[in-house]
């Protein structure tokens, strides 16, 4: 397995302590280096006016500029409502096998007003998105294992239902050992079957 390691990037204007804390997440849970960059992303070239959210493939495309050094995977992080022409938003999209992802906060937080810990839902939501994410640049398509972080999610409560961790079947893919805290318990006898879809959330 080559070595790659993870940096995440603002994408206009996010709390620097949510970079912080994913950075502080993601480390550990998958056993590389994550760092954050001190530049921020400009995201007005994306904005779309009729629509008044932000195109992610544009985003993608600013995350490139300048190309990523090789083996870093490079992850924005927004609370922009962002979008793909042929869907109403996604949670995130990634360069599939590529470097780039971006994944929002906009759709992650807790609706309830009166929630006792949106912080921690937040927190523990992005984590998810990224670990997703990180997931189709290291070439993995979605999984049909409930709780494996490469399950395809629209709405936050569908991210609820995963780990932190992807499947030992997508896990073993990308070469995370069995012992790497992200590469989750075992499916045991369920082989279930993996499917290409359209690469949303
Ligand atoms: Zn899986
Ligand atoms: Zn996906």
């Amino acid at each position: 397995m080559f070595a790659w390691r993870v940096e995440l990037v603002r994408i206009g204007t996010v709390a620097p302590g949510i970079l912080r804390s994913l950075a502080a997440e993601l480390a550990p849970c998958l056993a590389r280096e994550v760092t954050v960059a001190a530049v921020t992303i400009d995201p007005a070239p994306a904005f779309d006016p009729l629509r008044r959210q932000y195109r992610v493939d544009d985003l993608l495309l600013a995350l490139l500029d300048p190309p990523p050094p090789a083996g870093v995977k490079r992850v924005g992080v927004t609370n922009l409502d962002i979008f793909l022409p042929v869907f109403t938003h996604v949670l995130g999209l990634a360069q599939h096998g590529g470097q780039v992802a971006v994944v929002s906060l906009h759709r992650l937080r807790p609706d309830e007003p009166d929630h006792p810990d949106p912080a921690g839902v937040l927190r523990r939501r992005l984590l998810r998105e990224a670990l997703h994410e990180l997931g189709h640049t290291l070439g993995l398509v979605h999984c049909t294992v409930p709780w494996c972080a490469m399950r395809a999610s629209r709405a936050a409560e569908e991210v609820d239902l995963k780990d932190a961790a992807f499947c030992r079947t997508c896990a073993g893919e990308v070469g995370l050992a069995a012992d790497c805290p992200c590469a989750g318990r075992d499916t045991g006898d369920r082989e279930l079957p993996r499917v290409e879809k359209e690469h949303e959330g």
